[in-house]
């Protein structure tokens, strides 16, 4: 009973690792099968040295004063209203449908 018991636990402990490290773009399967054969170094060391979470891109314009991010490709133009660079000679802008000086 002891072993089911605590190959249950280490499962439970892979699987939430596995999601875990998936979230912050790291190895899911290397971290989850090191977490089920070595549960008590590899969940610990997991927990030290995990990544932070992928943020998601902004949705909102960035706040004034905000330092553009560098071109993306050459002639590139700025959009004043959200920040995003986009294709040069546009009208309006793609992202946010501002009309362009
Ligand atoms: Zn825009």
């Amino acid at each position: 009973m002891h072993l089911y018991f605590g190959l249950s636990i280490a499962l439970i402990a892979a699987i939430f690792v596995a999601v875990d490290a998936n979230k912050r773009g790291m190895n899911a399967i290397g971290w989850a099968i090191g977490t089920f054969l070595l549960c008590i170094i590899f969940l610990p060391l997991y927990l030290i040295i995990r990544k932070p979470v992928i943020a998601r891109p902004a949705v909102y314009p960035p706040p004034p004063g905000t330092y553009p991010p560098p071109p993306q490709q050459p002639g590139a133009r700025l959009c004043p209203n959200c920040g995003k660079y986009h294709e040069g000679d546009a009208r309006f802008c793609p992202f946010c449908g501002a009309p362009q000086p």
